[in-house]
């Protein structure tokens, strides 16, 4: 392993780093590091926890000089996530003098406004309100060097694609573009062309999705079960626990319950106060709450190094977000667990999931002798299941999930103003509402 001074980071990084406890640069950092300082594009994949945000943290950081004006841009698909990167550089960049602003919907412009006032180097941003600054004038992208996506399959993913074209559009020309992700499929690799310029491509574990250091399981039980069986998991665990639903209602219910049961639980979803998510967030990060119900909104990026478990308590939509909402444990090479309860009428995308798992997965059912009772008009269902004549492939989204359309997810960022606009519609059926998170 290689020590950050000899991938040429200067001293007042250094010496940041050395104060984390960053010894050694991880695999990715080690790679994309001296690439990103000699200014090429880059493309970083590598599993995650692996360290991705310091791998284009450091070399941004390192080539800003400061006091003259918004030199990099990190794009990130959810507020929660931007507050932790631009955290994270902050720290990174302590003795530098190089100051972050972090632009999110769901805060007031004003303390936005002020940050800017004082003048930033640095802009860590979601797309929709990344845009309402353009237009008021606020935000300049003319003196860019650097932007990254992180998230990029995301952020290049059709709900936030155009969002992003008019961002870009804006950036200089000779700017330095790089994109991270734990996973890379091969359609973005192929439209990232259009934005990058000759990169440099780091496919670290691209055909291993295998959640590394993650001892996975799955149940197969009835819907109406699955409250006592995340209680009995849940109580055997030392450290932190992540449930991911697949609704802002099954989000809200099962903290609801948790409380019930006197657990310190919070919860996250896109209908929430932009004030209520930050306290549930801070609460968790802080170790004050053992358990964090959330929709996927939590399911990208997000690193609480404590956490010991994910259960999802709903099989996600696609095996891509199966892969980041377990890699919310096993951060930093630490070990995790992630327990996947599958109701009766989700063993078809179970399956089409579990065929993308490269490692061995534990089935509970026989493990801890639990029946499955399948009623026969599901099982017949089940073997076919065929989306609008093609089988549904790993990055397409089923609109029968009420999926994200373009609308959806434009503004997936600012969401409270969304629902002023279109009324309450999107409440009434969880999984056809406006945005599922
Ligand atoms: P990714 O973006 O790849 O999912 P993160 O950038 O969130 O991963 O990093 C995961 C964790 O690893 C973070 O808690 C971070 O502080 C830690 N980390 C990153 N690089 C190092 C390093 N070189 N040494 C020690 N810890 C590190
Ligand atoms: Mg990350």
């Amino acid at each position: 392993m290689t020590k950050f001074d000899e991938l040429g980071i200067k001293e007042e990084i250094l010496k940041a780093l050395d104060e984390l406890g960053f010894e050694e640069a991880f695999p990715i950092q080690e790679a994309c590091v001296p690439v990103l300082l000699s200014a090429r594009d880059v493309i970083g994949q590598a599993h995650t926890g692996s360290g991705k945000t310091a791998a284009f943290s450091l070399s941004m950081l390192q080539n800003i000089t400061p006091k003259r004006g918004i030199q990099g841009m990190v794009l990130a698909p959810t507020r929660e996530l931007a507050m932790q990167i631009s955290g994270e550089i902050t720290k990174f960049g302590k003795y530098t003098g190089i100051k972050v602003a972090t632009i999110y919907g769901g805060q007031g412009m004003g303390i936005q406004l002020d940050a800017l006032d004082k003048g930033v180097e640095i802009v860590v941003a979601t797309p929709g309100r990344l845009i309402d600054h353009l237009k008021r004038g606020s935000i300049e992208l003319k003196d860019i060097e650097h932007v990254v996506l992180d998230e990029a399959d995301t952020m290049l993913d059709m709900g936030f694609i155009d969002d992003i074209q008019f961002i870009l559009d804006l950036t200089p020309e000779e700017r330095t573009m790089s994109l991270f992700s734990a996973t890379m499929p091969t359609e973005i690799l192929r439209l990232s062309e259009e934005y990058l310029k000759n990169p440099k491509q780091f496919l670290l574990d691209a055909d291993d999705l295998s959640g590394e250091g993650i001892d996975q399981a799955y149940l197969v039980i009835k819907d109406r079960d699955k409250f006592d069986f995340l209680i009995d998991f849940i109580k055997k665990v030392k450290g932190q626990v992540i449930v991911f639903c697949s609704t802002k209602y099954r989000t809200r219910d099962v903290a609801k319950f948790l409380h019930q049961e006197k657990f310190d639980a919070v919860a996250i979803e896109g209908d929430m106060s932009q004030h209520r998510r930050e306290q549930a967030m801070a609460k968790f990060r802080s170790g004050k709450a053992d358990i964090l119900v959330a929709t996927d909104v939590a399911s990208r990026g997000i690193d609480v190094p404590r956490v010991e478990l994910v259960i999802n308590y709903d099989v996600p939509n696609q095996d891509m977000v199966y892969f980041h909402r377990i890699g919310r444990t096993a951060r930093a090479g630490a070990k995790g667990r992630a327990i996947t309860f599958v109701s009766y009428s989700s063993v078809g995308d179970w399956n089409l999931i579990k065929r993308q798992i490269k490692t061995e997965i534990k089935d509970l059912n026989k493990e801890m002798g639990i029946e499955i009772a399948i009623p026969d008009p599901l099982k017949r269902q089940i073997p076919s299941r065929r989306y609008g004549g093609q089988e549904r492939s790993s990055y397409s989204r089923g609109s029968r999930y009420g999926g994200y359309g373009k609308q959806d997810r434009r503004r997936s960022d600012d969401r409270g103003r969304d629902r002023k606009k279109f009324g309450d519609r999107g409440r009434r059926n969880p999984y056809g509402g406006r945005s599922r998170w």
